[in-house]
Formats: C-alpha cells, sequence, structure tokens
C-alpha cells in the first residue's frame, strides 16, 4: 500500500523565555528527529507518556505549529512550509479530533453550527444549504437529527465527542488526528466512541493517526503503533509484532502495565524507577537511559539510531 503521510526527520522546538528580558534561553526539543510513514487507509497508533511530543507531532503534522525542520510529506507533496491558501486545501485533507470535547466545542453554539463550519468556512456556502448535509453527518455518528438545532451543552461527554467527530468528518478528509480522544470520557462510553470511529473508518476510506497515552486503548484501534519517549521514536511496528515482542526496554515496560487477564501470562509488571526527565533538559545519549533497567555503559554516552531490526520492526535501543 502506498503512503498517505510520510514524516522525514521532524523537529518541533519550542522557544523557552527567561530573565528580565524574557530572552530566549533555551529550546524545549518537544519533537527532535522523529521519521515515520502513514500507509493509505491504516490507523498508526502515537503512544506515550504525557510530555512526549506525540500531540506535538499530530498537531505539526496538521500545521497547527510549525516545525523547526524536516519535511511533512501528504500525498507526495512537501506540506511542511505551506501558507495562506494552500495550506486553507490541505485543512480540507487533514483534520484533528482533540482530545477534550468540553474544551474544543463552543457549548453555546448550535450543533448545526458547529458542524457545518469547517464547510462554511471552505466553500462560502450557507448554514440552509448545508441543512440535509449536516443532518446526515449527525445520524453517521449515532446522534439524533434534532441534535442540530441544540447547543453543545446539552450533551454529555461522549456525544460531544461525536459532534467533534461530525465537524471533522463535515469536509470529507483523508487523514484524521485523534488526539486522545476518549481519554477525557467516562470509561462506560470509551469503547462505543472507538467503535464509532472503526466505523466510520470504513465508511468514509480514512487513515487515522491514533494518539494515546498507554498501549491498551490503541491495541484495538491501530495497524501500526510508534512508541515515543521524550520526543524521540523509540520503537515502530506491525501491532502483532509490537505486543507479542516488544524490543524497546521501555515498550516492554508499557506492556507490562496493561492488566491482561490471561492466567499464563508469566511476565512481572516492569516498574520504572524515577520520572521522564525534563525535555528542556533531556539526558546524554540515550534519552531512555536513567531509567532504563538495562541500561550499558555506552547508552548514557551514544544516542542509539532507529534501525529496522525485523521486517518492519524499528527500534532505537544498543541491545539491538
Ligand atoms: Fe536502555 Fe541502552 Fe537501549 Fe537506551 S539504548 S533503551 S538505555 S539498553
Ligand atoms: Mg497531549
Amino acid at each position: 500500500k502506498e503512503n498517505l503521510l510520510e514524516i522525514r526527520n521532524l523537529k518541533t522546538y519550542y522557544p523557552v523565555k527567561g530573565g528580565f528580558f524574557r530572552r530566549t534561553v533555551g529550546n524545549v526539543k518537544a519533537v527532535d528527529d522523529v521519521s515515520f510513514e502513514i500507509k493509505k487507509g491504516e490507523t498508526l497508533g502515537l503512544v506515550g507518556e504525557s510530555g512526549c511530543g506525540k500531540s506535538t507531532t499530530g498537531r505539526t503534522i496538521i500545521r497547527l505549529l510549525n516545525a523547526t525542520d524536516g519535511e511533512i510529506i501528504f500525498e507526495g507533496k512537501d506540506i511542511t512550509k505551506l501558507r495562506g491558501k494552500t495550506l486553507q486545501a490541505i485543512r480540507q485533507d487533514i483534520q484533528m479530533v482533540f482530545q477534550d470535547p468540553y474544551a474544543s466545542l463552543n457549548p453555546m453554539q448550535m450543533v448545526g453550527d458547529i458542524v457545518s463550519e469547517p464547510i462554511r468556512n471552505f466553500k462560502n456556502a450557507s448554514l440552509k444549504d448545508l441543512k440535509g448535509e449536516v443532518m446526515d453527518l449527525l445520524t453517521k455518528v449515532g446522534l439524533p437529527e434534532d441534535a442540530y438545532y441544540k447547543y453543545a451543552h446539552e450533551f454529555s461527554g461522549g456525544q460531544r465527542q461525536r459532534i467533534g467527530i461530525a465537524r471533522a468528518l463535515a469536509l470529507r478528509p483523508k487523514l484524521i488526528i485523534a488526539d486522545e480522544p476518549v481519554s477525557a470520557l467516562d470509561v462506560s462510553v470509551q469503547s462505543q466512541v472507538l467503535n464509532l470511529l472503526k466505523e466510520l473508518q470504513k465508511e468514509f476510506d480514512l487513515t487515522f493517526l491514533f494518539i494515546a497515552h498507554d498501549l491498551s486503548v490503541v491495541k484495538h484501534m491501530s495497524d501500526r503503533i510508534g512508541v515515543m519517549y521524550l520526543g524521540n521514536m523509540v520503537e515502530i511496528a506491525d501491532r502483532n509484532s509490537m505486543y507479542a515482542e516488544p524490543l524497546h526496554p521501555y515498550t516492554q515496560a508499557l506492556i507490562s502495565a496493561i492488566p491482561m487477564p490471561d492466567p499464563r501470562r508469566k511476565k512481572e509488571r516492569i516498574v520504572l524507577e524515577g520520572d521522564v526527565p525534563s525535555p528542556l533538559n533531556p539526558p546524554t545519549g540515550c534519552p531512555f537511559h536513567p531509567r532504563c533497567p538495562a541500561a550499558m555503559a555506552e547508552c548514557s554516552q551514544v544516542k542509539p539510531a532507529l534501525k529496522e531490526v525485523k521486517p518492519g520492526h524499528r527500534v532505537a535501543c544498543h541491545l539491538y
């Protein structure tokens, strides 16, 4: 299958200001030389603890943030530096579903207004012209048609996320970046929203970048999974390969933390020592070395490159 999206050596740095004159005193390397691709029609799960750069990666791809360096190739075109009208055109193809449906929707805005907004911005169509289309979208995300006339604040969290999903679908995008789309929702509705996303993927021929903070949520959603740590991609593989044989010590720890009812499972939970270091002052060598149970002398000196060690399975670790 061909790639819909290719990310090459992406870096997104934030300047950090300090002192009396608020001068730039350093950079947070939120995304530090990350490369991966997403094939047409697949779901790539992107996983890591908060602050690992996964949301920044998503926001850089959709150009809510500017890349410091590297390339974002969408359908063979470099979109890294697009501006103005050409950037607007990309917004038709790439949409985002945000983490918090409470914060990302205006509670006092009519749902019909919210969902049709991307189309109205883009195509100069009136709300009246779009009514049928919007009602159709509402039905597709499992909301009643009369939701059209209600306000966002009248809905529960799960329903609000359905509104956010309908809005993201309005322009018939090719790629949806879903940034922890269920982590703000009650556990009881999380799987409903995940199932909805899977159904919509088939129906609308969508490709997903699905961002989550743990490996249990992405398990049933993803064809491939990438694991990030401190701005770096530390492992990327097909789902089955990733869960059956995780290679990076960090991934192994994440997987060992997933509760599994299987009594034959012998593996103990791997508890990592310490906290994630500050991205303002990242460790030398392997970014994971201060917490890694397998660290060796060279790990604090030399940063391991991401390399393919089995077909389709890449890892950044000196053990391989
Ligand atoms: Fe651990 Fe060294 Fe591998 Fe980093 S390179 S994950 S410190 S073994
Ligand atoms: Mg985030």
